[in-house]
């Protein structure tokens, strides 16, 4: 007898570990003391949170997927990483 929950079970697990390998993936060899500042991007995304960026390392800013990502500040505040960030 077969499980339907098991075979979408197996789905979720690997399109998690391809998730995993896309945000381990590594970036370039060389150390960069600071951040890079860039000119403000937000997400197009309604179900991102609503704050612009302006730099490129924010771990936030990052999450946005490239076809998600608009310049300017969209009107929103600035993330708090990025404020931390300088
Ligand atoms: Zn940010």
């Amino acid at each position: 007898m077969t499980r339907p929950e098991l075979a979408s079970c197996t789905v979720v697990s690997v399109v998690a570990h391809s998730l995993l390998k896309v945000v381990t993936r590594r970036h370039s060899p060389n150390k960069r003391e600071h951040s890079m500042k860039v000119s403000p991007y937000h997400s197009s995304n309604p179900s991102d949170p609503d704050v612009h960026h302006d730099h490129s390392d924010c771990p936030t800013g990052q999450q946005i997927p490239e076809r998600n990502k608009v310049s300017g500040t969209g009107g929103f505040p600035r993330c708090k990483q990025c404020i931390a960030k300088g």
